[in-house]
């Protein structure tokens, strides 16, 4: 029988509302049954807890971001870019108590029935690892037992694929073969870093084995607004029109 699920995966929320929701309506006319999360519902942008209360309505499957644990473990913030960790601090204090016990206890990677989900890596996903290019995802696919595994962190979408030997490649459809494995980067929903200010996402029609990447127009000046009315950092508003 032909699984009729068709999965939408999203990942690098950053707390962008209205990236958000023009996501989510580009899912409801592509009937897509089910979603997930790469993770990073929170951080950057000015509405965490909407986007959190959002992701939960949904009963979207969520891995742990590096920006949904440090908002949420009272850890300090020293590995962070000192901008990246001012936003951690007005972000935590954003979000209801429940809402950080629901980030503290998101699991680091989840299997599904078909693929798997985690933020940065499957070897050292702790360590929160950036996989920008081929011999950086090599080490991850040791460590995936399903054919296809969605990522995200570097913001940037991205398909690297085992074949023998790996390779990179940023297509706009894939269809997936057995035997081969895939580490896919779904880009970001609330602040692309590829040069494309557009929000970023993926379906995966489990029946027909097709990934696609999708680019949604949203209202980046009111998320702009919203920022600088917020009073975080100007350079998270201006970059989003600049897609880095
Ligand atoms: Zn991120």
């Amino acid at each position: 029988m032909i699984n009729p699920k068709k999965f939408a995966i999203l990942g690098d929320i950053h707390a962008n509302l209205e990236a958000l929701e023009a996501v989510l309506e580009d899912c409801r006319e592509r009937n897509v049954t089910d979603y997930a999360c790469v993770g990073d519902v929170v951080g950057y942008n000015a509405n965490p807890s909407e986007c959190l209360e959002i992701i939960r309505e949904l009963k979207c499957v969520v891995v742990r971001g590096n920006h949904d644990h440090y908002s949420s473990h009272g850890e300090s913030l020293w590995d962070f870019h000192a901008l990246a960790a001012d936003v951690l601090d007005w972000t935590r204090h954003r979000l209801t108590d429940e809402q950080v016990e629901y980030l503290r206890n998101l699991r680091m990677s989840r299997m599904l029935a078909g693929f798997t989900l985690v933020h940065s890596t499957l070897d050292m996903p702790e360590k929160w690892g950036y996989v920008f290019e081929e011999l950086e995802a090599a080490a991850n696919f040791n460590y995936q037992s399903t054919g296809v595994c969605f990522h995200g962190h570097t913001h940037i979408p991205a398909v690297f694929e085992r074949d023998g030997r790996v390779t990179r490649s940023t297509p706009i459809k894939l269809n997936v073969t057995l035997g081969k494995k895939y580490f896919i980067n779904v880009g970001s929903v609330g602040q692309p870093r590829d040069g494309n200010p557009l929000a970023s996402y993926v379906t995966y029609d489990m029946g027909r084995k097709e990934v696609e990447f999708r680019r949604i127009q949203y209202d980046i000046e009111k998320t702009q607004e919203k920022i600088r009315g917020a009073g975080l950092p100007e350079m998270l508003a201006s970059r989003l029109a600049a897609g880095k």
